[in-house]
């Protein structure tokens, strides 16, 4: 039986750049984007000569803004992943749209080379909101894509969200998570905002904490070249930020949706195949530039270099001493993963899920008792009430309580090994 193996597709463009991105894309010429699509199916060919022995089971088209390219160029791309691997006729395919540059037309042509999934990104039905993170959409274009999704046959839909905006009152909030409900999307994402160091917000968040004397905690942005002189509230506080956090899940399971990762909730059976492979520790490669794989225990990422991405390389890089990636790319960050390594990282994603981490699994991969890496640990956190171990459908499960959840990043940490003697 051939083995699984998830792919990733990135496209590292978009109209502009947001205020609070920190994501390896940027705004190209079309002469740029029909070159990187040649070499993303360049890619995409020589990877198919590699893995001809596994099955496809997810795809995922990221970004960036993929639904920016055209639908040739999308199409282009879907012929050459049809012809260079197996495709599971289950195979999830998803890919990113952003409202304002995705038509009815482009979503047929999603629905007829295969596309059984969009994943819309609408941050906030807040008009306001979108413009102070520099999205080029409002509420009203969002509308569209998803009405335009689901007449060009689209059920399986996910929205994104976003809390802890700069400006958003909890009111505000319920509204956008009001607004998406009743669409009813099978999926949705709901993250906060993270003000990232080297983005437009992370300097005017800095400086902001740093103006004690203002009375109205605006700002003004001086780099018009990145953000719209427009004056930017403060964001909400720490007590604000945290009922947001609790009243999506409240919200969102009061209106069916399960929540099945930190962040994540959908109707059931509409989970995320594609990310539910990176949170259990299933092979994935990332084509296209910047994009991270994991396959047979080593992982490793593409050049995040456009220039060095669409020039074909003589060499055939690290990649070829470590086995990983294919001739004519550049590869970087190689890393083979220790077994303490592949450990660490089954714990601390697969905590991610809501569901925990199965105990039969663990011993089928690692060969051990869990208990016998992490018995400590999995006590420690049991006694303050973050960590549970409960029996379900004949497995056990070791997973975050509730109020596990609030903390788990402190708790995710105690999960690292110590590896001094390597
Ligand atoms: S659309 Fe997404 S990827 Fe593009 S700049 Fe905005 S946040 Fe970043």
């Amino acid at each position: 039986m051939k083995k699984d193996i998830s792919i990733y597709i990135h496209i590292p463009f978009c109209v502009k750049k947001c205020a609070y991105c920190d994501f390896l894309s940027a705004p190209a010429c079309d002469t740029t984007i029909e070159k990187y699509v040649d070499r993303l199916c360049e890619e995409l060919r020589r990877y198919g000569e590699k893995y001809y022995d596994r099955r496809v089971i997810t795809v995922f088209f990221g970004g960036g803004t993929p639904s920016l390219l055209s639908a040739a160029q999308i199409t282009r791309i879907a012929e050459t992943l049809k012809s260079s691997f197996d495709i599971d006729e289950q195979a999830e395919i998803s890919i990113e749209c952003n409202p304002g540059t995705v038509s009815y037309e482009k979503l047929t042509t999603y629905k007829h080379i295969g596309i059984n999934r969009l994943s819309i990104g609408l941050q906030s039905a807040n008009d306001n909101e979108l413009r102070l993170l520099g999205r080029i959409h409002t509420y009203e274009q969002f509308l569209q894509t998803y009405n335009s999704a689901k007449d060009a046959g689209f059920d399986n839909i996910n929205v994104d969200i976003m809390s802890a905006l700069p400006g958003q009152t909890i009111e505000s909030y319920l509204a956008t998570l009001k607004a998406v409900v009743d669409l009813q999307p099978k999926h949705i994402s709901a993250y906060s905002l993270i003000i990232e160091d080297g983005t437009p917000f992370g300097k005017i968040y800095a400086d902001m904490s740093l103006d004690t004397d203002s009375d109205t905690q605006t700002h003004k942005a001086e780099d018009k070249t990145i953000v719209d002189a427009i004056e930017y509230p403060s964001l909400p506080d720490e007590d604000s930020e945290r009922q947001m956090y609790y009243l999506t899940e409240k919200m969102l399971s009061e209106h069916g949706y399960h929540r099945y990762e930190i962040s994540n909730y959908a109707y059931e059976e509409y989970e995320c195949k594609h990310n539910l492979v990176y949170w259990t520790g299933g092979d994935y490669i990332g084509v296209g530039l910047g994009a991270s794989s994991y396959v047979d225990g080593v992982r490793y990422k593409v050049t995040d270099n456009l220039d060095a991405y669409l020039k074909e390389q003589c060499v055939y890089g690290d990649g070829a001493t470590a086995n990983v990636g294919c001739a004519g790319f550049e590869y970087e960050d190689i890393m083979p993963l220790s077994v303490e390594d592949k450990m660490e990282e089954y714990m601390i994603t697969g905590l991610r899920l809501m569901r925990g981490v199965s105990k039969s699994k663990w011993r089928s991969i690692f060969g051990n008792d869990m208990s016998v890496i992490y018995g400590d640990v999995i006590e420690k956190y049991e006694r303050l009430g973050l960590l549970e171990t409960v029996e379900e459908k004949k497995d056990v499960f070791v997973r975050l309580t509730r109020h596990g959840i609030d903390v788990s990043n402190t708790v995710m940490a105690d999960f690292l090994l110590d590896k001094t003697d390597e």
